[in-house]
């Protein structure tokens, strides 16, 4: 049981290390916000390279024999784990809705999402079965297998503390390699507690470690040596320096970036169930979704219809704290982000988009958290940069277009691909649109088309850095390597040497 689940006294959080917290000669300390109420709920270290180095030795003696550990008992610790994260699932809700500032459902469901890893992790001695062919040539027989790499490393955004990280170590882990997480420092406490619950679970000292910081921390990480494999998710400027630092020093990286993602609305799509996703989509999480909705593009004669549906549901978004259950949408995550995200609506309205709902004006941005109401613009143009750049806040943007072509040609154009979806009842054009689309995740009337955990989250373009995906098989893939080996066994020795190409 975790000594942080009491959210009410002020934590530091610091690095975990061969299995407890470990004492830092750094001084260097940031403040962790409680993002409903605007006070400081916990402080965490910001690690130097000394720190990162120790754990990395740490990672790399527990590799000796985590590696060798029967892939059984890897799985079991990870069935352990699971039914852990289930006891204490309400009360790690409750601190991601603290430091995030997500709904406590929202926060429950997040952490549901990750523990789905887990469970597909639990399926480690399937997964990882190499392949068999018997009598490939006269007594020659092939077969492949799946090794780990040895250290991983993962490196985490701020606006899924679970989630995230359950992307990824949960399979790194059960693939028997070693796994350094470095989390987002607005919202550390998480990454304590799967430490924690992990070592609760039986897993070995040092095969999970954590260490907290910035730059420092995570530039050190990339540049080791002795770290074989990078998983990165964040924006998409700090994932193109994780990707190619990691290619530099010759690690494995899969670097998942920022998003822009559109939902296309056809004439014929049912104008109710659209504005319901909008709502749930675009402003659900504050907007602090890579997977949220913030370009809505119309085509045809659909918008009016559309906006008559929508402008009332929004107004009927319940703000507030998170830990009340009757609100809709919580805070942003700090004041900073707050005002970043009130510059793109000054910025909307200075470019001529036409502003149908004001976040700015909600009484919610008078009290002390990091609130701000939701808000709506219509009339974007693809040169403006509230319809081109990230805003990772509850700010929609509505465009409107003639044709199902101009829609896709629009999306195909944005430098993100992340996700995407399409309202229609019609088959041929979802059929078209998932075909053409340029994007890595699709949606066919559904607003956020998250892959469970058992197929791969990953987009397209200036969304993902590398070749692989997160979880699924494409997650073994990446945290293993694959050998192939090919044997003959002495009797085929023993008929006496061949000088040239065998012929099968
Ligand atoms: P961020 O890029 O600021 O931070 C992500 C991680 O990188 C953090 O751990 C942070 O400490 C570290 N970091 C920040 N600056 C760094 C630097 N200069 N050098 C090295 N490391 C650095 O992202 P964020 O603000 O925490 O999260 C929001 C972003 O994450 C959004 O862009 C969102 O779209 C993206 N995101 C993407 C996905 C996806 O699956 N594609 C999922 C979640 C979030």
């Amino acid at each position: 049981m975790s000594n942080f689940y009491d959210i009410k006294p002020k934590r530091t959080i610091e690095n975990w290390v061969d299995g407890g917290i470990i004492k830092s000669k750094s001084d260097r300390f940031e403040i962790v916000t409680d993002s409903a109420t605007g006070k400081e709920c916990a402080s965490v270290l910001m690690s130097s390279k000394e720190d990162v180095l120790v754990a990395i030795e740490s990672s790399k003696k527990a590799f000796e024999s985590w590696s060798k550990t029967p892939v059984l008992k890897r799985a079991r610790v990870m069935f352990k784990f699971k039914e852990l994260i289930e006891r204490d699932k309400k009360k790690i809700a409750a601190i991601i809705t603290q430091e995030h500032g997500k709904v406590l459902d929202d926060a429950e469901g997040s952490i549901q999402r990750g523990l789905e890893v887990v469970e597909f992790a639990c399926g480690i001695p399937h997964l990882i079965k190499g392949e068999f062919n018997d009598q490939v040539g006269t007594g020659v027989d092939t077969f492949s297998m799946r090794q780990p790499l040895g250290i991983c490393v993962g490196i985490t955004p701020f606006n899924f503390p679970a989630m995230v990280p359950l992307w990824m170590f949960p399979l790194a882990i059960a693939c028997g390699n070693t796994f350094i997480l470095k989390p987002s420092e607005k919202d550390p406490t998480c990454s304590i507690i799967w430490a924690e619950l992990l070592k609760e679970a039986g897993l070995p000292d040092g095969v999970f470690n954590v260490i907290q910081g910035d730059h420092v921390a995570v530039n050190t990480l990339l540049e080791n040596e002795s770290v074989a494999a990078s998983s990165f998710v964040g924006s998409t400027p700090v994932a193109e320096h994780v990707y190619k630092t990691s290619s530099e020093y010759g690690k494995r990286v899969q670097a998942l970036g920022g998003a822009k993602n559109h939902l296309v609305v056809m004439p014929d799509a049912d104008m109710e169930q659209v504005a319901d996703a909008l709502i749930g989509a675009g402003y659900g999480s504050a907007g602090e979704r890579c997977m949220a909705i913030s370009a809505v593009v119309t085509v045809g004669d659909s918008a009016e219809p559309l906006l008559e549906k929508l402008i009332p549901k929004i107004a009927s978004i319940k703000i507030g704290p998170g830990n009340d259950i009757s609100n809709h949408m919580g805070p942003l995550i700090t004041a900073e982000h707050k005002e970043k995200v009130r510059s793109y609506i000054d910025l909307g309205e200075k470019e001529g988009a036409k502003l149908l709902v004001d976040g700015r004006t909600h009484e919610i941005c008078n009290s002390d958290g990091f609130f701000l109401g939701p808000t709506l613009f219509d009339f974007t143009s693809k040169e403006m940069r509230v319809y081109k750049e990230e805003i990772f806040g509850p700010v929609l943007t509505m465009m409107r277009v003639d044709s199902f072509d101009e829609a896709v040609q629009l999306i195909n154009e944005h430098e993100f691909g992340n996700g995407t979806a399409i309202f229609t009842r019609d088959g041929d054009a979802a059929r078209e649109f998932s075909n053409k689309i340029e994007v890595g995740m699709v949606g066919i009337n559904v607003p956020i088309p998250v892959p469970l955990a058992f197929h791969t989250f990953g987009g397209w373009k200036r969304s993902l850095f590398g070749c692989n995906g997160v979880y699924g098989m494409e997650g073994i893939r990446f945290y293993t390597r694959l050998k192939t080996v090919t044997s003959r066994w002495p009797t085929g020795i023993r008929s006496g040497a061949e000088f040239s190409m065998p012929i099968i």
